[in-house]
């Protein structure tokens, strides 16, 4: 059994590329992240955590997490890392933040950077996997093998920090069949949490020119969902929560175009939540011809994904079924992911 993953809310410090010992083909990080990828000294940091904990909104969180994301952190120098986690301390110390994540490259973790990382209170670790699969690491030019996500997972489990693994489904040489088997490494090593971040084609990227060379062919959006949803219902019933599907929406990525091409959608978690929910309640609806019209009954949480994006669930439900969907009351009565009709 992993772990029970406590629910912060995040304070984000974004550091494009910083430490990242080359560029793998897909990534922009400065495009996903809008941020500029300057340096962050020690005021930067204490400003953004000043900021963040006078807003409205974290003064109703208990726990607070700062995350030093997009780079690669364990491989900046000692100074850089101890400079910017000690400007976090004095806020673990007081209890005003209660701990550190960060993301990394599995080739960059030893008992070393481990030693240096635990004092600050650093409590997760978000591996940049992407693939087990060798060759998929290769033509990403990823620059590490799936032997080193195996070190990484061990050690840092090992050590009593709590994992995540990043996974990319689409990649150059990938397979819906690669990447399931991926999937499978992954719940074999039991890390505590997943994130899914399908591949997209954003500009300025080598994998842009490969797309540009037509030697590069993006999943489609349907193709994606139904493979997310495959993923987080292995890693999910293995115990292993996925907590993210898809690339956070930034002005950046989406006003300036900057995606060229792949599956990119503003809802995909949700898109691929909701297929999932479709799936749980598909027993419990009438079958194909049985009925015309329908009311369907179901928990009061549910009913939005019961819905689905622009109410793109009752269409699927009707067309699956036959009948048409007149309402859809909330009954709390009934069980998570299951639903009761009512012929009409
Ligand atoms: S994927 Fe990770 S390691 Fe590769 S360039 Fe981007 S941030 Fe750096």
């Amino acid at each position: 059994m992993s772990k029970k993953i406590k629910k912060y809310f995040i304070i984000p410090i974004f550091l494009p590329h910083q430490g990242c010992p080359h560029r793998c083909i897909f990534c922009q990080q400065q495009t996903i992240t809008n941020h500029s990828g300057n340096q962050h000294t020690p005021d930067d940091i204490t400003n953004t955590i000043e900021l963040a904990i006078k807003s409205k909104h974290h003064l109703n969180q208990k726990l607070k997490e700062v995350a030093f994301y997009g780079g690669t952190f364990t491989s900046l120098p000692v100074a850089s890392m101890t400079k910017m986690l000690g400007a976090v301390r004095p806020y673990i110390e007081k209890g005003i933040i209660q701990s550190i994540r960060l993301s990394t490259r599995p080739d960059s973790l030893s008992e070393d950077k481990l030693n240096i990382l635990e004092p600050f209170g650093v409590s997760t670790v978000e591996l940049g996997v992407q693939s087990m699969d060798n060759r998929v690491l290769l033509l990403s030019n990823r620059g590490h093998t799936s032997q080193d996500t195996i070190n990484a997972v061990k050690i840092l489990k090992k050590r009593g920090f709590n994992v995540g693994a990043q996974l990319m489904p689409g990649l150059p040489g990938d397979s819906n069949e690669i990447f399931m088997d991926t999937v499978d490494n992954i719940i074999g090593l039991k890390p505590d949490i997943a994130r899914l971040y399908p591949t997209l084609v954003i500009r300025g990227t080598k994998l842009a020119q490969l797309y540009k060379q037509r030697k590069y062919t993006p999943m489609g959006l349907k193709d994606t969902i139904n493979l997310c949803k495959e993923a987080c219902i292995r890693l999910e019933n293995a115990g292993i929560p996925v907590i993210r599907i898809g690339l956070m929406s930034s002005p950046s990525l989406l006003e300036k175009g900057e995606i060229i091409a792949g599956p990119w959608h503003p809802s995909l978690g949700f898109l691929v939540r909701s297929a999932i929910h479709l799936e749980k309640i598909r027993p419990y609806l009438p079958s194909m011809g049985e009925t015309k019209n329908i009311l369907l009954c179901a928990p009061k949480e549910e009913i939005p994904l019961i819905m689905g994006y622009k109410k793109s669930g009752i269409r699927h439900i009707e067309t699956l079924t036959g009948a048409m969907i007149k309402d859809i009351i909330p009954d709390d009565s009934i069980a998570s992911g299951e639903v009761a009709f009512k012929i009409l």
